[in-house]
């Protein structure tokens, strides 16, 4: 007996020590929270409900409904009163940097240190926070090795506010195929991905990937875009079908699924070739290629705002890429793929002082409906990430990603950069205002 209460002392001083971080921004399992939200939307469906309460308890939420009812079974629970604005899931955005500051790519890669870098990445995770977005893939450092694996430890240990993060380290691509490049051979410049050949030193690198702790394997699937004679966005497949395979094969094999950067035909032929779960870009896609996509069931992350936003100094190849890629939205959306398209916006791509928000009322301008844009940043991104069951929508039992905003985003999209307030895992960030 008095060993077993001296064990259970001993117990609770190790997990005192052991974890005060997690404890102070973890929501304690029995904190009780009700929310009141003037209009929900609840990611499970399409419309709007009005005066609705949602009560969280711990990290989760326990119930959902009309808010008088749900305040009858709430008893002390602490009072957030939102009945102000419309309430949605936190937002997932499937493609981010946050090792990228919008900057001259050239001076992140040699002028600054990976610790620099990361110090940049933690105020772009607190951004995307702060924005309303509750959980990001971030897809691939660009030159900054494996800290992005740091940055998503310090957020789950609470020493950093920041969203849920899937990481994908380092990203692969062949000899020659990524920048930097066009310096000296005789200067040894760094590169902006792991430079692989072949296809068993391409299964050692996504080992080595997912042992530093890749959560995702990004892969770049082509370069160099072109307009063909055929009028179609043509491209250089970097990869040989038998080492394109491997990263699959290999990824598939540690439980882990790829991301194929792919901006021309060729590449985008490559990568479903492959086996690949997600297209980024994707901007010289076809009506066949929508739908060999739709058929196999690969998620587009189609990044539209980085490309699209008024910007100065473009080059006239971007322009037509943006073009290109408005066109093939829409032609998706007729097509009926509206449910594999995953909210993906490149952020750091653009500085991070930029909402990455604005992306939405690209998707509704582009063929989508309001609804249809905002599930491609709850339902369909929680899907392609395998973490349905935990984000994307408010239901009992769900983890208590929230976000607030200011309007109604099904008749004003723009609504949605204006979160007021959000709440990952019961924890909120910022208070309400
Ligand atoms: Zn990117």
């Amino acid at each position: 007996m008095r060993f077993r209460q001296q064990a259970r002392t001993w117990l609770a001083l190790m997990l005192a020590t052991a974890m005060p971080l997690a404890a102070q921004t973890s929501a304690p399992a029995e904190r009780r929270v009700l929310v009141r939200a003037g209009r929900l939307i609840d990611g499970a469906s399409d419309g709007a409900k009005t005066d609705q309460g949602i009560l969280i308890t711990g990290e989760r939420i326990t119930r959902v409904g009309p808010y008088a009812d749900v305040a009858a079974a709430a008893g002390n629970a602490e009072r957030v009163d939102l009945s102000r604005f419309t309430v949605l899931p936190g937002f997932i955005d499937a493609h981010t940097h946050v090792f990228l500051d919008g900057g001259e790519y050239a001076t992140q890669l040699l002028k600054q240190s990976i610790p620099f870098r990361t110090i940049e990445a933690v105020t772009a995770a607190r951004a995307a926070l702060d924005y309303g977005f509750t959980t990001i893939r971030d897809l691939e450092t660009e030159g900054a090795m494996y800290a992005d694996v740091d940055v998503k430890t310090a957020i789950d240990r609470g020493i950093i506010p920041g969203p849920r993060m899937l990481v994908a380290t380092r990203a692969l691509a062949p000899t020659g195929m990524y920048p930097l490049s066009g310096y000296s051979w005789e200067l040894d410049v760094p590169a902006g991905a792991q430079l692989v050949d072949g296809a068993d030193n391409l299964r050692r690198a996504v080992r080595e990937q997912v042992k530093f702790g890749a959560d995702w394997i990004k892969v770049y699937a082509d370069r160099d875009s072109y307009v063909g004679e055929d009028g179609r966005l043509h491209s250089w497949s970097n990869w040989t079908d038998e080492e394109f395979k491997a990263i699959v094969d290999e990824a598939r094999r540690l439980g882990r699924s790829v991301a194929a950067h792919a901006t021309g035909v060729e590449g985008i032929d490559a990568a479903l070739r492959a086996g690949v779960q997600s297209i980024e870009h994707g901007d010289g896609l076809t009506p066949e290629l929508i739908d060999r996509m739709m058929r196999q069931r690969v998620y587009w992350c189609p990044t539209i705002y980085v490309g699209a936003r008024p910007q100065t100094g473009r080059p006239p190849l971007r322009a037509t890429m943006a073009e290109f890629k408005r066109k093939a939205f829409g032609e998706a959306v007729r097509r009926g793929m509206g449910d594999l398209i995953a909210f993906g916006t490149d952020a750091g791509g653009f500085a991070w002082t930029e909402n990455p928000a604005q992306e939405f009322a690209y998707y509704v301008r582009y063929g989508m409906t309001p609804a249809q844009a905002i599930r491609t940043a709850t339902t369909n991104a929680a899907r392609l990430l395998g973490r349905e069951k935990d984000v994307g929508t408010i239901l009992a039992g769900k983890l208590a990603d929230l976000v607030a905003v200011d309007g109604d985003p099904l008749t004003d999209p723009a609504s949605l950069t204006r979160a007021k307030w959000s709440m990952k895992g019961g924890v909120t960030s910022p208070p309400p205002k």
